[in-house]
């Protein structure tokens, strides 16, 4: 374990201004709040967090990261919060925390590996500060150092499949080439297993065979170039089995003839030597063709610099070579971190005691980013910045808007979902459907066959799509709304003339008015574009009856009388929005709905219309009459008591009765009527009428009931 005094001193050997202090700080803050967590390895928590900001002081990062790294777990694991932190260690750290803790809520999401594509461009766009991404990475590194311990194979996989698809990729994109293949090594290690130990095998045999090859070839390229006049420092090592699997995979070399396992560095003065040592090499040794690759004249877009070339070395094993300066090879190291401090270093760009500004300019390098080997091919990071990316509960991602809401959300995923769409749950909580929706966000949404867009919706959605296709739903159902009034005027002028409303008696009156369907007309009249009297007597020539007449002009006030006395006995008092003015309107007594739920109301002639909670299962019954359906919606200025029926079972004892009852008042619910269902040995049921003002009302009183200890169940009773 890597003790704290070993990190400051390796911070102090790179920067010799580090406040040191604040960093020890950050440690005793961590270890304090970790306290006696404990890893899956046995070891203490905080030997976790400080082995990932060793990783990052591996790379010389300036002290924030460190701090970020020293901290970064204690807000999703421990009773440390972010003000706390902003506090003590100032916004930056607290920021970068904050980020961090971000990312790895993303970890909880479902499997996304088919999507990595947009995962990693997500991952890039919550960190909004690169650094985020950097510890997010060391992070990562040490928790697959460590994967063994993990109990759980699904488990275990799962990390490691993540760390294939997003954070390897990641790292090399940011130029951490070393972490990169330390990463793809340890995930082959848990995923192929058995491939990797043969590669293993195989090297041993070649190990045995060569006698200390690796020194052998070193000695001979230090001696090949010395007698050329080339000052250059050679090292060699042996590559990871994962690189020598994928070469094979990618080469389709045969097992047996895999020799391509040793890599030497020649690092040089300058670019004139590159070039020079690359003549001797080639000058001695036979070159594989198509292995030469010149990235000093193209260099990657993260700023990496070499010339590698692959040559057939002694005892006919291939042997690669990689050819750069001390400046390209702190780039190599230190990724793009080294390639600003280098420029730095040279005077090109002043400093101003920003020892680290290079940091800031990685995220440019990030969004640069456009070539045929980069994930961000033809993006730019900037799209991002206004973009929220969200998840189904299947894990598909759903790109949107900034601002977008769960019905955006719904109408992205499908415009059926959309239109239907009756609530939403965002991480596994409900929410109002106007609801921002956040990064990372994961997305449930609730449908109904009887729910239809609203026009309220216009208000918050943000995508066109979302937009257009309520537009749409309203208007149709407006012109639905017009053509049912009209035809209950119809109806109604009929039966006072004794006779029968079809398509073909309408005949004269849609000559007459020049309408094209029956449809048309009745919209007309129930907007109130076209005179009724007028079609009346287009329809009944012969009956000039000034009585019928009479009864028809007053139909409509009849009907508005109607509907007050209705309201008088009903005492509804919350008015409905997107009634015709003076139709009657009652609450279904199957589902009681209180002001909140998502309604719909239903036609029902001579009876004006009846509101259904939108999941009634009585609007089943109407499946297959759309035209008497109507789209509701409270009135949320208009307030007044409700009846909602709760059906509740309790434990048998003495005085429970009264402390249900007592709890309701509490909660200022008021009891209409209240009925045994139910009574067992130990066990009774209730039926319990309250009026409240709305759902959330009743949602406290819920809430409230389950909190008695002996209450087995509190519902809202359907039906
Ligand atoms: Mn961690």
């Amino acid at each position: 374990m890597l003790r704290h005094s070993d990190l400051i001193s390796t911070i102090q050997g790179y920067d010799t201004d580090a406040d040191v202090d604040s960093i020890e700080r950050a440690y005793l803050f961590a270890a304090e709040a970790h306290g006696s967590q404990r890893r899956a390895s046995g070891e203490p928590y905080i030997s976790h967090p400080l082995a990932v900001a060793g990783i990052l002081a591996g790379k010389k990062l300036d002290p924030a990261t460190i701090k970020t790294a020293l901290l970064h777990d204690t807000v999703e694991d421990t009773h440390a919060t972010l003000g706390e932190l902003s506090e003590r260690f100032g916004g930056e750290v607290a920021g970068l925390v904050d980020g961090v803790t971000k990312l790895s809520k993303l970890e909880l999401q479902p499997d996304q590996s088919k999507q990595a594509e947009n995962f990693r461009k997500l991952v890039v766009a919550m960190s909004r500060d690169i650094r985020v991404l950097v510890v997010k990475l060391a992070d990562r590194l040490h928790n697959m150092r460590t994967l063994e311990y993990v109990r759980s194979p699904e488990k275990r996989a799962r990390i490691a499949n993540e760390t294939m698809e997003i954070y390897a990729p990641l790292a090399e994109r940011i130029g951490m080439q070393d972490w990169h293949d330390e990463l793809t090594d340890l995930c082959f290690a848990e995923l192929h297993p058995e491939a990797r130990r043969s590669v293993l095998a195989r090297l041993e045999y070649l190990r045995e065979r060569g006698h200390s090859l690796v020194d052998r070839v070193m000695e001979a390229l230090r001696h090949d170039l010395a007698r050329e006049g080339i000052t250059a420092e050679v090292s060699g090592r042996e590559k990871l089995p994962y690189s020598i699997w994928e070469k094979m995979k990618r080469k389709d070399v045969p097992f047996e003839q895999l020799t391509d396992i040793m890599a030497f560095r020649v690092i040089v003065d300058d670019v004139d030597g590159c070039y020079r040592a690359l003549g001797v090499i080639h000058g001695k040794y036979r070159a594989v063709i198509g292995r030469f690759k010149d990235y000093i004249s193209l260099p990657k877009l993260n700023g990496y610099q070499s010339i590698h070339t692959t040559v057939i070395g002694p005892e006919n094993l291939r042997v690669e070579v990689q050819i750069r300066t001390r400046g390209m090879h702190r780039v190599a190291e230190f990724g793009v971190a080294a390639h600003w401090t280098y420029k730095n270093a040279d005077g090109s760009s002043a400093t101003d005691g920003l020892q680290y500004s290079w940091i800031r300019g990685l995220l440019e390098i990030l969004e640069q980013a456009s070539g045929a080997d980069e994930f961000l091919e033809h993006t730019r990071l900037e799209m991002y910045k206004d973009q929220v990316f969200c998840f189904t509960p299947g894990g598909a991602l759903i790109p949107l808007p900034q601002g977008a809401t769960p019905v955006d959300f719904a109408y992205a995923v499908h415009s059926d979902i959309g239109d239907h769409c009756v609530g939403a749950k965002v991480n596994g909580k409900l929410v109002p459907l106007r609801s921002k929706l956040q990064n990372g966000d994961q997305v449930e949404i609730t449908t109904s066959r009887g729910r239809l867009p609203s026009q309220e919706w216009l208000q918050f959605v943000v995508t066109g799509k979302a937009r257009a296709r309520v537009r749409r739903a309203v208007r149709l159902r407006e012109r639905d709304q017009y053509i049912t009034v009209g035809k209950e005027i119809l109806k109604t002028a009929f039966s006072a003339n004794r006779a029968e409303l079809t398509n073909r008696a309408l005949t004269p009156a849609l000559d007459q008015f020049g309408y094209a369907t029956p449809d048309d007309l009745f919209a007309a009249l129930g907007e109130g574009l076209q005179g009724e009297q007028a079609v009346i007597q287009t329809l009944f020539p012969d009956k000039p009856d000034a009585a019928a007449d009479d009864k028809v002009v007053a139909l409509a006030p009849a009907r508005r009388q109607r509907a007050r006395e209705k309201e008088r006995a009903e005492k509804p008092a919350v008015a409905i929005r997107g009634l015709i003015p003076g139709m009657a309107m009652h609450f279904a007594r199957c589902c009681h709905p209180l002001p909140g739920d998502a309604i719909v109301g239903i036609v029902t002639t001579g009876k004006g219309v009846t509101i259904h909670t939108s999941d009634c299962a009585s609007l089943e019954s109407f499946r297959f009459t759309p035209e008497r359906w109507l789209n509701v919606e409270w009135d949320p200025e208009a307030i007044a008591g409700h009846v909602a029926r709760l059906r509740l079972s309790s434990a048998h004892q003495p005085g429970q009765l009264a402390q249900i009852t007592a709890s309701i008042a509490a909660n200022r619910g008021n009891i209409t009527n209240l009925r045994f269902t139910n009574r067992a040995e130990d066990f009774f049921d209730i039926l319990i009428d309250i009026e409240v003002t709305d759902v959330s009302h009743l949602g406290n009183i819920i809430a409230a009931l389950r909190a008695l200890p002996t209450i087995a169940s509190v519902e809202r009773a359907r039906g």
